[in-house]
């Protein structure tokens, strides 16, 4: 998708602070962080948010979980984290390409706002 932010992200058009990368998954650092440390986790083929994902849509899935694991323990935050992904407007979604938020470096409040 031509016109959406982090396709154009994920093809190198728009430049990013990347942290890690794999022929599936992309992750940079957030343009407005919200923590000390403050990561987007993105597949590289687009799909809107997570509450599109279909079965075929596992594997990928999975393989997000385990970069944000494997990107925690390169930043040294993995003992304390957080994972969340908003899903729709009202839950804080702004770009329609699902991404995941790893945020960490300061005492998380729950529940989040
Ligand atoms: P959302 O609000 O959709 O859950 O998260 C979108 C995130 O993308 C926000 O935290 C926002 O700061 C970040 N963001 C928006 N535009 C850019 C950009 O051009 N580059 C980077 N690295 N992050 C961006
Ligand atoms: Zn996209």
């Amino acid at each position: 998708m031509s016109d959406c932010l982090f396709c154009r992200i994920a093809a190198g058009e728009i430049n990013s602070r990347i942290v890690y990368e794999d022929q599936d998954i992309l992750a940079f650092h957030d343009l407005n962080p919200q923590a000390p440390t403050h990561i987007l986790i993105i597949p590289r083929r687009h799909m809107d948010r997570l509450s599109g994902a279909v079965q075929t849509d596992a594997e990928l899935l999975g393989k997000l979980q385990l970069a944000a694991a494997k990107i925690a323990v390169s930043l040294g935050v993995e003992k304390a984290f957080r994972l969340v992904t908003n899903n729709g407007r009202a839950a804080g979604q702004s770009v329609d390409h699902l991404h995941y938020h790893l945020l960490a470096g300061r005492k998380l409040m729950w529940p989040p706002g």
